[in-house]
């Protein structure tokens, strides 16, 4: 398990993250979000042990992340850091050899990995002649070349089509799976949301929000049902709890102030005609994450 407890980091007489909390249990993908410069690069690197924090306490598995632990991290950079004049295999027996893996090891793992990302045939292939998503994938393969028991993924998709996500996604479901603790960053909340059960979000250093997602989505007030049929909008308007009814060409769209008022609004619906459709909708992380970030801007 990672704990970052209280960890704040000062450049000079710059604050770039302050009072951060959270934890990662093994097997779980958490989200650490931000716009740009909020200060997840810094939280990455003094996670990895290549930034001293200023205060408070980092630990992986009750120890303190140091030369000793860093064998077992694996930290996907947003920039590319590949030597590209060497071939897959090359850069795979330099990264690997970093990380203590025997030679033996490193093939067997790179043979593995470059068969599940459907990129057998570039192993010996040099770097700087494979196109950007194959050398992210190549980037990958090294983050996860010793099969990391903590790992730290920057953007990972950029750069990739629908396809090659899913053989990332499938990848790193994996790597869950066999306990590994994962740290997640991106822009593309849909993305988060696909893997995260819990995530913090920083504006200029600041935790704007934390937690368990679905815990989050449901203090979040804003609900929509959306409903297609024979419904009188006054009488929806009048239920206990309704903000407001929209009216768009194909469906009714009800604000209501929490969960609770959705059963009052299906026993009404329920003594309606012709309905085909009653869905209730959760707000998306897109959604609470620009309200979030919007607000604290405005401060
Ligand atoms: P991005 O998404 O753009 O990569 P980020 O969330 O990773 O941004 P950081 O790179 O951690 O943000 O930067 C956090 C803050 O610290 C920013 O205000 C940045 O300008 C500042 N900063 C980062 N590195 C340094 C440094 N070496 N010296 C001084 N200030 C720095």
């Amino acid at each position: 398990m990672l704990k970052v407890e209280h960890v704040t980091k000062y450049y000079g007489e710059h604050l770039a993250v302050k009072d951060l909390n959270f934890t990662v249990s093994d097997g779980e993908i958490f989200g650490l979000l931000g716009v740009n410069g909020a200060g997840k690069t810094t939280t990455f690197r003094m996670i990895t042990g290549l930034l001293d924090k200023t205060e408070g306490s980092i630990t992986f598995n009750g120890k303190k992340v140091d030369y000793n632990v860093t064998d077992q991290i694996g930290f996907l950079t947003e920039e590319r850091s590949l030597l590209t004049k060497l071939t897959v295999l090359e850069q795979a027996k330099f990264y690997g050899g970093l990380k203590g893996l025997t030679e033996s090891e490193i093939e067997t793992r790179l043979d593995y990995l470059l068969e599940r990302l459907e990129i057998k045939d570039y192993k010996t292939r040099k770097i700087k002649e494979l196109s950007k998503g194959n050398q992210q994938k190549v980037q990958f393969i090294m983050a996860i070349i010793n099969k990391p028991k903590l790992l730290i993924l920057d953007e990972p998709f950029s750069g990739l089509d629908p396809i090659n996500i899913e053989l990332f996604k499938s990848l790193i479901l994996e790597l869950k799976s066999e306990g590994t603790s994962i740290i997640f960053s991106s822009h593309r909340m849909d993305h988060v949301e696909y893997f995260c059960e819990s995530l913090v979000i920083l504006v200029k250093g600041n935790t704007v929000l934390s937690g368990n997602l679905s815990e989050i989505k449901e203090k979040y007030r804003k609900k929509n049902i959306r409903v297609v049929g024979d419904l009188n909008k006054s009488e929806i308007e009048n239920i206990k709890g309704v903000l407001k009814v929209e009216e768009s060409s194909s469906e009714y769209i009800i604000s209501i102030e929490d969960k609770s008022v959705v059963e009052n609004v299906f026993k009404y619906i329920s003594k309606c005609k012709n309905i085909t459709k009653f869905v209730v909708e959760e707000p998306t992380l897109n959604e609470i994450f620009i309200e979030k970030v919007g607000a604290s801007y405005e401060k």
